[in-house]
């Protein structure tokens, strides 16, 4: 009997030496286990020169979403690692961090300790109801027998807003006894929720700094010295590296007249600058009133006639948002984007652009008085065509560009016949009304490429790019006979204008670039001398060859 109940001591001794060496055994592999977790913790640390560009480009969704996919995934691991040690602690098979879901009403599993696709210890049709109970009631429910436990689970709470549940299995019974789990199950609960709080504000505030970040590029790009359209072409290519609109517009907007136009327009939206905004134009109202206005779903409301009041051949954009840009309460225009998809901008999206709005409105301010400025010393006050000044400028471009294309350029010269008489007649004032009639009518016959300049008196002066002798004379010939067929009202007269034209074009008959204005000359004596109102133009003769 005693041999008996010794041998059973010795067997129950080895029975315990083994488990005691099975258990250091299989604590010291837990410990590398968590040692292994925690370097790789370290090592998916992202570094903070990775953090996916602090470009402009990182405030643009698609880069955003991508970069906080990658981020989730890295918290997700940190938790999953933090259960693994909740597992190992408790001697369970696996610990789950079930996430609350109030608009569905559920729970369901969100992250757990091993690397499986999906929790591999759990069973659902018997724990599950304990998990909703713990919930539900808030206190810690354990299912198994006396002191064993199988299952243990306690809530998740954050601020009192319930997070979810932490559950800890294992088919064999917990490590730790049932009292054991009563009291550390709340614990564990409150350290995961601290932690997950903790991911949260770190992945805010990375989110923030990134933003801050991307924004002082931004702002330093636009930054550089840039005047006029410089600054313009780099705001609308900062708001498109920030939005991932498929175009941006820049519109200039006067708060006094009401009038705006677009300024600048990157290629994507099928504009030119400069084009007058329709002012009953989207855009325009957004002008008017100040106030920020997307469009996350723009179908059927975005034609460029509905937005500014011009016609383009390109598909409407899906979404639209215009970003008036102010300076101590006054709109001195609007930052228009355009993107594809139906919810490619939104209202959040569009926040860090209203501050580069904002920081550039006064070198935007500056640039265009100081444009507007120069355009004054450019223009004749009476016609509104451009001066001699600009004249001067505009040939000598127009003559290097033709013969770096081999474009032909025409010169057409127009005087005014009799234009003493009409003074002499009518008065001086009506002699003005002649002069601004006549500015019109040529301003409105020729291309927007063309340049129309008051040289002289009433003499009018038009550089035609691209256009030869014969294409020109035919320019000069309808606007002469324009002019005919319109006699100028002034009161209660009717005042019949007639005027003469000499044309000259470059290459083609006058080979010498000099030449030109003095030969568009002496075809207008010409005309004059043959009769006044008629289109005179120099004639190809061999001469040296150009300069
Ligand atoms: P022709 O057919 O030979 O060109 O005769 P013309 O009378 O038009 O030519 P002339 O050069 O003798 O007279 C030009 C007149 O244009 C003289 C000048 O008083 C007038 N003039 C020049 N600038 C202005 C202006 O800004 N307003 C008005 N009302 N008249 C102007
Ligand atoms: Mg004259
Ligand atoms: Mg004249």
């Amino acid at each position: 009997m005693l041999l008996v109940a010794t041998i059973a001591l010795a067997v129950v001794a080895l029975v315990a030496a083994g488990s005691a060496l099975r258990q250091s055994r299989r604590s010291r592999m837990e410990l590398r286990a968590a040692h292994a977790r925690l370097a790789r913790i370290d090592a998916d640390l992202p570094a903070p020169d990775d953090q996916g560009g602090v470009g402009a480009e990182a405030l643009r969704r698609d880069v955003r979403v991508s970069f906080e996919a990658r981020e989730m995934e890295h918290d997700q691991a940190l938790l999953a690692s933090l259960l693994a040690d909740f597992r190992d602690l408790a001697g369970a098979e696996e610990a789950i961090l079930w996430r609350w879901d109030a608009d569905r009403d559920s729970l369901s599993p969100a992250v757990w300790s091993g690397a499986t696709p999906r929790p591999a210890h759990f069973n659902l049709t018997e724990w599950g109801p304990l998990v909703q109970w713990s919930a539900e009631t808030s206190v810690v429910q354990t299912v198994g027998q006396e002191d064993l436990a199988y299952v243990a689970a306690a809530c998740v709470r954050h601020d009192e807003s319930l997070l979810g549940v932490l559950s800890l299995t294992h088919t064999g019974g917990l490590g730790l006894p049932r009292p054991a789990l009563k009291e550390w199950m709340p614990r564990l609960a409150d350290q995961l929720a601290t932690f997950h709080d903790l991911l949260d504000v770190r992945r805010r505030y990375g989110r923030h700094m990134r933003q801050s970040q991307a924004l002082l590029d931004a702002v330093q790009r636009l930054q550089g010295d840039r005047g006029g359209e410089g600054l313009a072409r780099a705001l609308c290519e900062t708001a498109l590296d920030v939005s991932g609109a498929r175009g941006a517009v820049l519109v200039r907007w006067d708060g006094e007249s009401e009038v705006g136009e677009v300024h600048f327009a990157t290629e994507g939206t099928g504009l030119r600058a400069p084009t007058p905004l329709d002012s009953s134009s989207v855009v325009a109202e957004v002008c008017r009133s100040g106030k920020l206005h997307v469009l996350e779903d723009s179908r059927g409301a975005a034609s460029a006639q509905a937005l500014y009041g011009a016609a383009r051949v390109i598909r409407e954009p899906g979404s639209v948002a215009i970003i008036p840009i102010a300076r101590e309460g006054r709109v001195l225009g609007a930052l228009v984007l355009e993107a594809d998809e139906v919810g490619a901008l939104t209202t959040e999206d569009t926040r860090p652009l209203t501050v580069l709005g904002a920081v550039v409105a006064s070198s935007l301010e500056i640039t265009w008085q100081f444009a507007e400025v120069d355009r004054r010393a450019r223009t004749d006050a009476l016609t509104g065509l451009w001066n001699r000044m600009h004249f001067g400028e505009q040939l000598t471009r127009t003559l290097a560009e033709a013969d770096r294309y081999n474009h032909p350029v025409s010169l057409v010269l127009m005087d005014i016949d009799h234009f003493k008489k009409v003074n002499d007649t009518w008065g001086h004032e009506a002699g003005d009304s002649v002069l601004k009639q006549v500015a019109r009518v040529l301003q409105d016959g020729v291309r927007t490429v063309d340049i129309c300049v008051r040289y002289g008196g009433e003499e009018i002066a038009m550089l035609l790019a691209q256009t030869d002798s014969v294409h020109a004379v035919e320019v000069a010939e309808r606007l002469r006979s324009r002019i005919a067929a319109t006699p100028v009202k002034h009161g209660a007269v009717e005042i019949k204008v007639t005027a003469s034209f000499g044309v000259a074009t470059y290459p083609e008959t006058v080979r010498v670039r000099d030449q030109l204005f003095p030969s568009a000359d002496k075809a207008l004596y010409i005309a004059k001398h043959d009769g006044r109102n008629c289109v005179r133009a120099k004639p190809a003769t061999k001469g040296r060859t150009a300069s």
